[in-house]
């Protein structure tokens, strides 16, 4: 398994597995894309594979394909978000021992996602667990996570993945050379929402708003840019709309200095380089950043986007 832009993490797990100290319990945290999830499974291969997480061995093949009994992916057990349930019957599994290994890896990822009552079974469970029972979590904020339950998980931070890196990994899936760059520069290294556009899945979606959003303010045209922003009615959404949209100015300005447009949307930076002055696009980078806080400020979206709107003197 290749851990792209974790050379240095792999090796601290690899010398604490090799003296036979993994931690029962372990905590995965880092930004969404950063490749938690691969971590987890890598580790659950530190835990049963007899070699080292080699990658070749029938287990880290069962483990690499999510077929390994006694690796437990309790997420996806539980459907796609965790129910008391089915939460329920795969722990009630804990008790019984292993298949094939030594152990039994139960990986919970996404673990700030979880209710409180999840937390709470999940603390009984490493509190005392059975000698056989090993935990791997994943969570984007630790903050939302109980201190009895921090405690008693030894955390490791994944570190944001270098671009380089993302572009190899994108390279090595078989995306071509010119996609690869620009999405890795796109997210700044963030593989997961890479793989997120690749896919066509809801990034991609939000990045198209921000490209029609972004041809209206080209033309000057203010009722089609209110209109491209309406198209989201979720805020988190909407601020990543803006966010998009802010690449893109971000872009019209480096072609008025003579530089290049490096994201998505080139026509269209092209088109508002052309239409706006430099003093303009400044207040429009200014004013893209403040609507994107509407969560903050606590704005319905009607109102961060008329803002936006009327901010763009269009
Ligand atoms: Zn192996």
């Amino acid at each position: 398994m290749i851990l792209y832009g974790k050379s240095g993490l792999k090796k601290r797990l690899d010398g604490i597995a090799k003296k036979g100290r993994l931690p029962h319990a372990i905590l995965f945290s880092g930004r969404s894309g950063v490749g938690k999830k691969i971590l987890a499974r890598y580790t659950a291969e530190l835990f049963l594979c007899e070699n080292g997480a080699c990658g070749e061995c029938s287990v880290c093949r069962n483990i690499e394909n999510g077929v390994h009994p006694d690796v437990i992916f309790v997420k996806r057990q539980c459907g796609d978000k965790y129910n008391a349930e089915s939460f329920r019957e795969v722990l009630s599994g804990t008790v019984i021992r292993p298949n094939n290994g030594a152990v039994k890896v139960y990986v919970f990822e996404d673990c700030d996602t979880m209710r409180p009552e999840h937390q709470n079974a999940l603390l009984k469970l490493i509190e005392e667990p059975a000698d056989y029972l090993r935990f791997v979590f994943t969570c984007e904020n630790t903050s939302v996570i109980p201190e009895t339950v921090l405690s008693r998980v030894t955390e490791f931070e994944v570190p944001d993945i270098p671009i380089k890196d993302c572009e190899q990994a994108l390279l090595d899936s078989g995306v071509d050379k010119k996609q690869a760059r620009e999405l890795s520069e796109m997210f700044a290294g963030n593989i997961g929402k890479c793989k997120a556009v690749l896919d066509g899945g809801d990034e991609a979606l939000l990045i198209e708003s921000a490209e029609r959003a972004a041809s209206a303010l080209g033309r000057r045209d203010g009722f089609g840019l209110c209109a491209a922003l309406s198209e989201r009615t979720d805020r988190a959404e909407y601020s990543r709309v803006m966010e998009y949209l802010s690449l893109m100015i971000r872009d019209a300005l480096a072609l008025k200095y003579g530089g290049e447009a490096e994201f998505f949307g080139k026509a269209e930076s092209k088109k508002i380089a052309e239409n706006f002055t430099e003093d303009e696009l400044m207040n429009l980078l200014d004013a893209a950043f403040e609507s994107a806080k509407n969560e903050i400020y606590n704005l319905n979206l009607a109102l961060a986007s008329t803002y936006f709107v009327s901010r763009a003197n269009i």
